[in-house]
């Protein structure tokens, strides 16, 4: 029974309280992409099916059999952040120091503490519609409005110059771009980066470039960092991490590059909240960057995504008449639009769940224009694509709306 609160000062209800900002936040894309039952064909979770490369986890013993298991500088320890120095400039065209450099456990929380570094209450902050779902509510939870801003679907998603500075108004602060992108898999080109950089030198906007795919890429299609554009190092930060390109998602390694106010201020918020990077991990992320294997092992994982993108869209062909994708240039996911079954992606992903149990997200977490969507993610064998892809056909096809 609930014991009222007998202080009329206070009108929570008894006991633990939630905030306002706790209570605003769901599970459903945790639930979907890591808690699916067993039994369930996941083509949900964004990560390789691959195991971490063995080098790379000798690496991390011998730093364990010499007891490097204590606290480190919160913003990494300098080798590793001079082996993603040696990186950037070898893989990128960029030039940071270590010093601009940060190291935070995964990405994720580079950009939760980027963002709030970066926007006072209210600021805005740009992000692509579809784009991540992790975006907004870390600007949320930054205390900043998160503005969406269009990409033309018929365009390749292609994100136009003008419909971004369409958004801009006097509290705009960021603009955060993603590529490749998850979830379309769009890779922006050098003329959609020179045209979002010329809004960020109008407008005087931060540019948070997320590059963690950047070395899935199909067919010609090449990566180009935000900042080697003329005049954007000034204002741009380059996001990465180990977590897809170097099959290490459980290491929680990831880095922010920018200047070195920036690189101060995201030490000291690093220090504050998750105090340094796991001490074994960055030594396995050093051996990782160095390692001139991982090239090789990054190669052989891209060949067989290559290959299951091929099944995603051999399959989306064969169900012609319940849904259809745009190929994807680079990452591992489908953006499935599904409008030619006549349910919508929520539908679709719960039906599919509940009748073959298939999992998939449904579009609408990564932004309006995600309604009539699902992503996939081929991250994970050949088999399973195949039967995920037969079940969620067939389950389209029997569940059709007649319009
Ligand atoms: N950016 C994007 C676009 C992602 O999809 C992900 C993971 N799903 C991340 C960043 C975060 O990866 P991590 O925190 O493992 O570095």
């Amino acid at each position: 029974m609930e014991k009222t609160v007998e202080n009329p000062k206070i009108s929570r209800k008894p006991g633990i309280s939630l905030s306002e900002r706790a209570v605003n936040i769901d599970d459903e894309v945790f639930k979907l992409a890591l808690g699916l039952p067993k039994d369930v064909i996941p083509l949900t979770a964004g990560e390789p099916d691959f195991p971490t490369a063995d080098f790379v986890n000798l690496a991390a013993r011998r730093a364990m059999d010499s007891n490097f298991t204590h606290y480190t500088a919160s913003n990494g320890i300098l080798p590793l952040r001079e082996a993603i120095s040696k990186k950037l400039r070898e893989d990128n065209n960029l030039s940071y120091d270590p010093d601009e450099i940060v190291v935070s456990p995964g990405s994720s929380p580079s950009i939760f503490l980027l963002l709030f570094a970066l926007a006072d209450r209210d600021d805005e902050i740009l992000i692509p519609d579809p784009a991540w779902f992790h975006y907004p509510i870390l600007t949320g939870l930054a205390g900043a409005r998160a503005v969406r801003v269009p990409q033309r679907k018929d365009e390749g998603f292609r994100l136009a110059p003008e419909d971004i500075e369409k958004m801009v108004t006097k509290r705009t602060k960021v603009m955060i771009v993603n590529s490749p992108s998850n979830p379309t898999g769009h890779v922006l080109s050098r003329e959609e980066l020179e045209g979002i950089a010329g809004v960020a030198e109008r407008n005087n906007l931060t540019i948070i470039s997320d590059e963690i795919y950047e070395k899935i890429l199909y067919g010609n299609n090449r990566h180009i960092s935000m900042a080697s554009l003329s005049g954007m190092r000034e204002r741009t930060v380059t996001v990465n991490g180990l977590s897809k390109g170097y099959a290490m998602m459980g290491w929680r390694i990831g880095f922010a590059a920018s200047n070195r106010e920036l690189a101060e201020k995201m030490r000291s918020l690093l220090g504050y909240t998750v105090v340094c990077p796991g001490s074994v991990a960055q030594h396995a992320a050093i051996e990782a960057l160095t390692n001139q294997r991982s090239k090789e092992y990054v190669r052989k994982m891209v060949e067989t995504w290559t290959r299951r993108r091929s099944l995603v869209l051999k399959y989306v062909n064969e169900f012609h008449d319940v849904m259809s994708i745009e190929p994807p240039e680079g990452a591992f996911y489908g953006w499935i639009d599904v409008s030619r079954s006549g349910m919508t992606g929520k539908e679709v992903s719960s039906g599919v769940l509940r009748e073959y149990k298939v999992g998939v997200m449904p579009g609408h977490l990564f932004g309006e224009s995600g309604r009539n969507h699902i992503r996939i993610s081929y991250a994970t064998s050949d088999e399973i694509v195949e039967e995920g892809m037969k079940r969620l056909g067939r389950f389209l096809r029997e569940n059709k709306k007649q319009p």
